[in-house]
């Protein structure tokens, strides 16, 4: 065995023998006495040898430089001075692997290394007490997504990622062949979480990777995303984005409970918001040009409109609803009053979306009217066009950015940061 429990278990438990097993964090060594800093993913212990002490005379006398995989056995004793207020008096070391190439920065953060250079060595930058708490957030919230999916009646599927139509048109789709044929990977599991629904599955939920060819370089964009998804079968636009706002706010909730010592970590004060105000699309079009920000109505908005947005409204999170049909995909339902405006939404969390969805078209004659208004042929969609004809519900859903969304919980500016292995313009490694 090689631990028989975690450095943060050995708190209390003075007196006994513990076998733990991780990598040396820092090594001080006073010629008589070496102390040798020993972490694990829970936290850090000191270990200290004495030079002429059995059994830990060994450790005293070898070079175990920073970042060497160990293994200690000792008994967990009492310390004045160690930071925990116990320490390891070692009766058994191992190495259980040498290190054998320069490790590339300080995983103790005392000197700080360029994010670049962290994602070029990112197995050695997730030791570092910042990057591990960024992914235990992450997992929170992934976590709490699904508890909430699985608490209201959610089923989880997992739609293919390599297909044969280009989700959401357009050029940003990587290509690739397939035998004879020539493919695609999926930008999002839109028209297949739709299908799940038509299948009547009625409440479907997915965790997937989307793959977007966008060529620019922004601190919120990655080619390689995951996504949150929803879809309701029978739900008006109005239950989607309840569900949404339930959801985002239970993930929040659930980071700021589970997550404290990382929060700490990361010098960030969560607010868990209790409700999430909704605008609609013209009503802060109306707001921006009465605040003298020229905009015309049909426009997206800009990162620099946003953050105007942010400055009239005094808060910088909220809905955006009943957008203009021309700036939103295909498969968004115009709304009934006026064709020009759909009901679709967005969800801005602080200051940044974070979510997207829409009512979608049920209807397969409205639909190819609408593929046909994009340029798109319908042709290309029939597998998805022909799923409308043979009954199916009207419906809505939505897609929340895990990585856009933990950037953001967790304080950080550049998404990269956020994803494990981000994949940009350049980084295709590792
Ligand atoms: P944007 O307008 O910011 O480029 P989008 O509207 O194209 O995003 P959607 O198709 O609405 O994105 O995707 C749903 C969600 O997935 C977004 O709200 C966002 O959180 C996330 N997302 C989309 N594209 C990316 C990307 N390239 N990198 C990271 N996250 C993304
Ligand atoms: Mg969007």
């Amino acid at each position: 065995m090689y631990r028989t429990h975690y450095v943060s278990e050995t708190k209390g438990m003075i007196g006994k023998e513990v076998t733990l097993a991780g990598w040396v964090h820092e090594v001080r060594d006073l010629g008589k006495l070496k102390f040798v800093q020993l972490r694990d993913r829970s936290g850090i212990i000191q270990v200290t040898a004495k030079k002429g002490r059995e059994p830990d005379a060994v450790l005293a006398e070898m070079n175990v430089p920073k970042e060497t995989v160990v293994m200690v056995t000792g008994v967990v004793t009492e310390s004045k001075i160690a930071e925990a207020g116990c320490e390891l008096i070692p009766s058994k070391f191992a190495v259980l692997n040498e290190i054998t190439a320069k490790v590339p920065f300080e995983v103790t953060g005392k000197v700080p290394a360029d994010l670049d250079v962290r994602l070029d060595y990112r197995y050695v930058d997730l030791r570092t007490e910042k990057t591990a708490a960024i992914f235990a957030v992450r997992s929170v919230i992934v976590n709490a997504f699904r508890e909430k999916a699985l608490d209201s009646g959610f089923v989880e599927v997992h739609p293919p990622t390599i297909v044969e139509a280009a989700t959401e048109g357009g050029a940003d789709v990587f290509k690739l062949q397939y035998f004879e044929k020539e493919a695609f990977l999926v930008q999002s599991p839109q028209l297949y979480k739709q299908m799940a629904v038509i299948g009547g599955m009625d409440k479907v939920f997915m965790t997937v990777p989307v793959f977007r060819a966008e060529k620019h370089n922004t601190l919120s964009h990655l080619n390689e995303a995951t996504q949150m998804d929803f879809e309701m079968g029978f739900a008006t636009p109005e239950q989607a984005i309840d569900m949404l706002e339930a959801t985002t706010i239970h993930c929040i909730s659930r980071v700021k409970e589970k997550c404290e010592k990382e929060l700490k970590i990361l010098g960030r004060e969560l607010v868990v918001p209790q409700k999430i105000p909704r605008h609609t699309y013209t009503e802060l079009v109306e707001k921006l040009n009465s605040h003298g920000v020229k905009f015309t109505w049909g426009e997206d908005f800009s990162r620099e409109t946003e953050a105007k947005l942010v400055e009239i409204l005094g808060y910088s999170t909220y809905f955006v609803t009943k957008w203009p049909t021309a700036v939103r995909a295909f498969y968004s339902m115009p709304s009934e009053e006026d064709e020009k405006i759909c009901n679709a939404y967005d969800l801005n969390y602080e200051g940044l979306e974070i979510s997207s969805g829409a009512q979608r078209i049920h209807r397969p004659e409205l639909l190819i009217k609408a593929l046909q208004n994009r340029g798109l042929n319908p042709s290309d969609f029939e597998f998805y066009v022909n799923a409308f004809r043979v009954g199916a519900p009207p419906h809505a859903g939505w897609s929340i950015g895990l990585d856009r969304f933990t950037m953001k919980i967790c304080g950080l500016h550049n998404i990269r940061e956020a994803t494990m292995f981000p994949r940009d313009r350049v980084r295709l490694k590792p």
